[in-house]
C-alpha cells in the first residue's frame, strides 16, 4: 500500500469504502458460526462511516439476517448479503418469488412423504437436506429433486447432502455499481479475499482501488496479507479521513 494511495482515498470528495466480511473484517474460522471481526476493524469502519462525505458498506456472501447478527452496530454501515442479491431490500422479481414460493410448497409436500427430508427456506433460495433420507426413501427423494432441478430456470448449488435451488444471480460487482450510483462516489475502494470478490474488483474505475487479502490470483491492484494488515489500512483511512 503506497502513501499516494492512501492520499488518493483520503482527498477524495465522496467515498465509497465497500469491504468483504470474512477474511478481511473477521479471521476465517472452522465454523463459520464462530466468526467475529476484529474490533479494531470495527473501531475505524464505525470512525469511517461517520466521517463527512463517507458511506461504508459490508459486502459478504451470506445471507443478510445473518449478516446483520454478526457485524456490531450494523445501524452504521450500508449492508449486502448473499453476494450482492440483498441490498437494502431484496432484489428478486415477483416472478422468482412465486416461483419459490411454489417450489418450497412442492417440497414441503414431499418432505411429508419421505420422513427425513428436510427442506430449508431462506430469502433467495430452498435448500433440501437428504442427509437423514436412509434406504429406498433416498433414491426416491432424489429421484423427485432431480425432476425439480430439470426445471429450475436459476442457479442450483450441489452439494454432497444438499441441493439449493436459487433464484439470486446477483455478484458483488452488481452490488459495487448500485453502491457507487447511489452514493455517487467519486472513488471507491473494494477489500476482499475470495473468489466471488474479484466481481466486485473488475467493476472498479481507474480512480478506484481494490485490496486483495491473502494469496491467489487477483484484479486488485494493492494486495495485504491478513485481517490485521485490514485493520491497519483501515486505521490509515479513518485518521485521514476523519481528521
Ligand atoms: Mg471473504
Amino acid at each position: 500500500m503506497t502513501e499516494e494511495t492512501i492520499e488518493r482515498l483520503v482527498g477524495a470528495a465522496r467515498l465509497l469504502v465497500a469491504t468483504d466480511f470474512d477474511g478481511v473484517l473477521a479471521p476465517i474460522v472452522s465454523d463459520p458460526d464462530d466468526a467475529a471481526p476484529l474490533d479494531g476493524s470495527m473501531a475505524a469502519l464505525g470512525a469511517l462511516a461517520a466521517a463527512p462525505d463517507t458511506t461504508v458498506a459490508i459486502v459478504s456472501g451470506r445471507e443478510l439476517a445473518q449478516l446483520d447478527h454478526l457485524v456490531p452496530e450494523p445501524e452504521r454501515f450500508v449492508l449486502v448479503g448473499s453476494h450482492g442479491a440483498e441490498i437494502g431490500e431484496t432484489l428478486v422479481s415477483d416472478e422468482d418469488r412465486a416461483l419459490l414460493d411454489e417450489t418450497i410448497a412442492g417440497l414441503d409436500e414431499l418432505s411429508q412423504r419421505i420422513p427425513g427430508l428436510r427442506v430449508e427456506p431462506k430469502v433467495l433460495s430452498v435448500a433440501v437436506h437428504v442427509r437423514q433420507v436412509q434406504g429406498p426413501d433416498r433414491d426416491r427423494a432424489l429421484a423427485e429433486i432431480d425432476r425439480i432441478r430439470e426445471r429450475w430456470p436459476a442457479k442450483v448449488v450441489t452439494g454432497k447432502e444438499v441441493v439449493e435451488l436459487s433464484v439470486a444471480d446477483a455478484t458483488k460487482g452488481d452490488a459495487v455499481i448500485e453502491l457507487k450510483a447511489r452514493t455517487a462516489a467519486t472513488v471507491a475502494v473494494y477489500i476482499g479475499d475470495d473468489v466471488t470478490d474479484e466481481d466486485a474488483f473488475a467493476v472498479l474505475g481507474p480512480a478506484d482501488v481494490g485490496v486483495k487479502v491473502g494469496q491467489g490470483e487477483t484484479l486488485a491492484s494493492v494486495r495485504l496479507d491478513e485481517p490485521a494488515d485490514v485493520t491497519r489500512f483501515l486505521e490509515a483511512l479513518r485518521t485521514g479521513r476523519a481528521g
